[in-house]
């Protein structure tokens, strides 16, 4: 399977549609966010700034990162593909990340407008277990039972970075440091990019551009 990173701004689904590729090709799926969250709550070396700049919407320094992710990225489980979301978010770290030990073969980049990102962000709920995410916002995505994860029955928790005034920092942190990469991958020629925001139909497309 290849090696595949997914871009989008915040709220645009990415952590969905990662959640749903890797149980489809079995392969991991590597969420910078869940990392640095993890790191947070086992009181990691790197706590008080992670915590600052995550609860700011702005981005957590790239030597942080790079050693996180020279490290997750050499696990044996990377060795026949991984899906790879929330890395690199500017082009400093996809200079480093071309440095790194493996290839990426595909880019996906989730094309999402500014409304939409706002909603999804705002009712977005996620299971404090699995990680399953849900939206009270958006019919289609609603938990079965309130407050419970349909998939394993767990508490569902709102992220701290989900209220209006961080999603504005974090996408406007997006569009000034994450945009500028997208133009070092079209040049790659390694880029999609997918405009439907339709969870299900976002998917397809995806298998689409991978293969079954
Ligand atoms: P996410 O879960 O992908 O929305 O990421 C949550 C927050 O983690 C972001 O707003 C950043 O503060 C931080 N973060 C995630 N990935 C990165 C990265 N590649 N570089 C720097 N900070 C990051």
């Amino acid at each position: 399977m290849k090696n595949i990173v997914l871009i989008a701004p915040p709220g645009a689904g990415k952590g969905t549609q990662a959640k749903m590729l890797c149980e489809k090709y079995k392969i991991p799926h590597i969420s910078v966010g869940d990392l640095l969250r993890r790191e947070i709550e086992n009181n990691g070396l790197y706590k008080e700034i992670l915590q600052e700049k995550m609860s700011s919407g702005l981005l957590v320094d790239d030597e942080i990162i790079f050693n996180l992710m020279n490290q997750r990225l050499n696990k044996d489980d990377c060795n026949n593909g991984f899906i790879l979301d929330g890395f690199p978010r500017n082009v400093n770290q996809a200079i480093e990340l071309d440095k790194m030990s493996k290839k990426i073969d595909i880019i996906i980049y989730l094309n999402t407008p500014k409304n939409i990102l706002e909603k999804r962000v705002l009712g977005r709920m996620v299971c404090s277990n699995c990680g399953y995410s849900f939206n009270l916002l958006f019919d289609e995505s609603k938990p079965k039972e309130i407050n419970k994860c349909d998939n394993c029955k767990s508490t569902l928790e709102k992220r701290k970075d989900d209220n209006l005034e961080t999603f504005e920092n974090r996408y406007n942190t997006y569009i000034k440091e994450t945009q500028p990469v997208l133009d070092y991958y079209k040049e790659k020629n390694i880029l999609y990019n997918i405009t439907t925001t339709d969870k299900y139909e976002t998917f397809n497309m995806i298998v689409n551009i991978l293969g079954e």
